[in-house]
Formats: structure tokens, sequence, C-alpha cells
């Protein structure tokens, strides 16, 4: 299992709230299961729990799974310094796995130096099945 953030002490309420309600998650979560799990620590609007997911996001603490419309906690404390994500989400249990990958990365940059293009955030989303899964399929 990979490192988890400490987590910074200059969250909000509601940002604490909901990194700790990713964190806590084994896969990922919308932003309205997100509220579900909240209502009893008082958030009551989708907004509140946008605003907060945004600035987690925008921190480096949270990823937006963009196929699944779905976040999870970033579990990996150094991969915001990267220009690339990468996730490898499990179809049968939903598990995501977040990882990094130099050589993709750099293969990556290659082509777009040479496009004259300029990267601003990598995202990949690998689909399939993980190793527990298929060992319980065998
Ligand atoms: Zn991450
Ligand atoms: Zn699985």
């Amino acid at each position: 299992m990979a490192h988890s953030h400490d987590i910074p002490t200059d969250l909000t309420r509601n940002q604490e709230l909901v990194l700790g309600t990713l964190t806590a998650s084994m896969g990922p979560l919308s932003a309205y299961d997100i509220l579900d799990k909240l209502r009893s620590d008082g958030l009551r609007a989708p907004l509140q729990v946008y605003r907060a997911l945004d600035k987690l996001v925008d921190r480096g603490l949270a990823h937006r799974l963009e196929s699944l419309n779905a976040f999870v906690a970033c579990a990996d404390m150094h991969c915001h310094r990267k220009g690339l994500i990468a996730f490898a989400i499990c179809e049968s249990c939903g598990k995501v796995d977040e990882f990094a990958d130099e050589v993709i990365e750099e293969r990556l940059g290659t082509w777009a130096r040479n496009d004259g293009f300029k990267v601003e955030r990598t995202t990949m989303e690998i689909r399939g099945r993980c190793a527990d899964c298929l060992k319980k399929a065998a």
C-alpha cells in the first residue's frame, strides 16, 4: 500500500471531512456519495462538497477520475509533483490503484515538446481486473 499524506492543518472543516471520507473509503466516491456520508456532520448542499473537492484536487490531496465522475484521496504523497497521474481501476471490486511512471511521463513529454503542446496535466485511467479479483476468478 502506498503511504498517505499527512493531513495538512490549514484545511477548512468541510475540506477535512471530505478528505477523511475519501481516505476511509475503499473505492472512489461521487460527490453525492460523499454528501450522503457527511449528512450527519451537518453538510447539506452538494455545493459544499464540490467546493471542498475543488480545493483538495487543486492541492493534489484528492484526484478526480474522469471516467467514473468520482473522487479518490491521493495515495502517493509525491504524485502532485509529477506531471502524470495514473490509475488502475478494477471493474470487478472497484479498487483504484494510483501510481506514477517516469518512462510514460518522459515519452509524453517528448511527444509534447515535438508537437509544441503545453501539457497542463495528464491523467491515465486503466481499466481491468486487479490481482486479487483475478486470483478469485482462477
Ligand atoms: Zn495522487
Ligand atoms: Zn478487483
